[in-house]
C-alpha cells in the first residue's frame, strides 16, 4: 500500500485540515512554505492521468475552497496550485495529490519557466498537434 493509502487509512499520523468522503487535505511533512498543504484523493489513482472526471472535479473544488482560505492566513501574498505528474516531472509519491504552496515575501521557492520564442509557422502546427484527436 502507498504512504498516501496509509495516510488515509490512518495507518500513518497526519495533520488533517480538511476531510469528506472523496478527499482529505493535509499539511505536507516537508513545509516548502508555511501552510503548504496537500489534497489527496481517498483512492488510489497514480497520477492526473488515472484521474476519473467526477474526482477530477471534486478534487479541484475542494482546491479551490482551500486556497481561498489559506490566502488569507496572515503573510500570504499569493499561491501556488500545482500536480507533478511522472518523475520528470518531480512526482515522488505516486498517489495523485494537489499542492496548495501559499507564497510569502523573501521565500525560497523560484518557480522560473524558460521561454522558447516559436514562429507564427511553429505555433500552427504545435497546436494541429496538440489539438488532433482532442
Ligand atoms: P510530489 O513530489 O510527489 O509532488 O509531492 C510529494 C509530497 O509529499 C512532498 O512534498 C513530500 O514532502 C510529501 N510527503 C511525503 N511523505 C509524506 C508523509 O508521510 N506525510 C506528509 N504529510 N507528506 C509527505
Ligand atoms: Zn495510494
Amino acid at each position: 500500500m502507498c504512504i498516501f493509502c496509509k495516510i488515509v487509512d490512518g495507518e500513518i499520523p497526519s495533520y488533517k485540515v480538511y476531510e469528506d468522503d472523496v478527499c482529505i487535505a493535509i499539511l505536507d511533512i516537508s513545509q516548502a512554505t508555511i501552510g503548504h498543504t496537500l489534497v489527496i484523493p481517498k483512492k488510489h489513482f497514480d497520477n492526473i492521468l488515472d484521474l476519473d472526471d467526477e474526482t477530477a472535479m471534486h478534487l479541484f473544488k475542494v482546491t479551490k475552497n482551500l486556497s481561498k482560505h489559506i490566502s488569507k492566513l496572515d503573510g500570504v501574498k499569493g499561491l501556488n496550485v500545482l500536480n507533478n505528474c511522472g518523475e520528470k516531472a518531480g512526482q515522488s509519491v505516486n498517489h495523485f495529490h494537489i499542492h496548495v504552496l501559499p507564497r510569502y515575501d523573501n521565500d525560497e521557492i523560484k518557480l522560473l519557466f524558460p521561454s522558447n520564442k516559436l514562429t507564427n509557422d511553429e505555433f500552427i502546427s504545435l497546436l494541429n498537434k496538440i489539438k488532433k484527436g482532442l
